[in-house]
């Protein structure tokens, strides 16, 4: 059987979160810094008490960010995942990409995707379906994961990282600290992934024999 690997985009291949807030900064005068991002929806809620001088402007600023084409082809991708993925291909994994972007702008991911290297052969994209009524990304990526029987999962969001059943290698970012479970390596490069992804596998693989996992 093949393994498959779940890999997150957004601040785990691209460097979002520094964008958006690059962007947020220069608009709106404000200097929020990434550091101060001890929750992943610190952001939102910096908008909603802050909103009153700018308004609407301010309200909509993630969304209409979302949206933007120009801006999202223009995120920076954290450039070591593009050797390390590639490595991966040749060794016969796939690569499965699961994201919380809206299905609506799956073109434009891609195309970024395509820009930096990342759509290997056979790679595949999941996108959120909003009709789909799921609680949460949460149980989205889930689903997913069970769907497509994926292996491993590399994430940034501690809340799907602890719903998930399979390993999951947590990129180390400010708004997810706090206590893992025994499925989560919290790591801090793609080079330290690429090096405990053989064991993550070979672990997997004796408790899961039937599988026959194997490179
Ligand atoms: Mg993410």
């Amino acid at each position: 059987m093949k393994v498959k690997i779940g890999i997150d985009i957004d601040n785990v291949l691209a460097e979002s979160y520094p964008a958006y807030l690059d962007k947020f900064n220069s608009r709106f005068d404000a200097e929020v810094k990434l550091e101060q991002i001890r929750e992943f929806y610190f952001l939102n809620r910096y908008i909603e008490e802050n909103s009153i001088k700018h308004g609407k402007e301010m309200v909509d600023f993630i969304d209409e960010m979302v949206f933007d084409e120009k801006f999202q082809l223009e995120i920076p991708p954290i450039e070591e995942a593009i050797n390390v993925i590639n490595n991966w291909v040749k060794k016969g994994y796939d690569i499965h990409y699961v994201t919380s972007r809206p299905v609506e702008i799956r073109k434009i991911t891609i195309d970024w995707l395509k820009k930096h290297g990342f759509w290997v052969q056979k790679a595949k994209v999941d996108l959120f379906d909003s009709e789909k009524r799921y609680q949460s990304d949460v149980p989205y990526k889930k689903e997913i994961a069970n769907k497509y029987r994926i292996n491993v999962f590399i994430e940034d969001a501690i809340e799907i990282a602890l719903g998930m059943e399979i390993p999951v290698f947590l990129f180390d970012r400010p708004w997810n600290q706090g206590k893992l479970t025994k499925n989560i390596i919290r790591v801090y490069s793609w080079q330290e992934i690429e090096k405990k992804m053989t064991t993550v596998l070979g672990d997997f693989g004796d408790k899961n024999f039937e599988c026959g996992l194997q490179e």
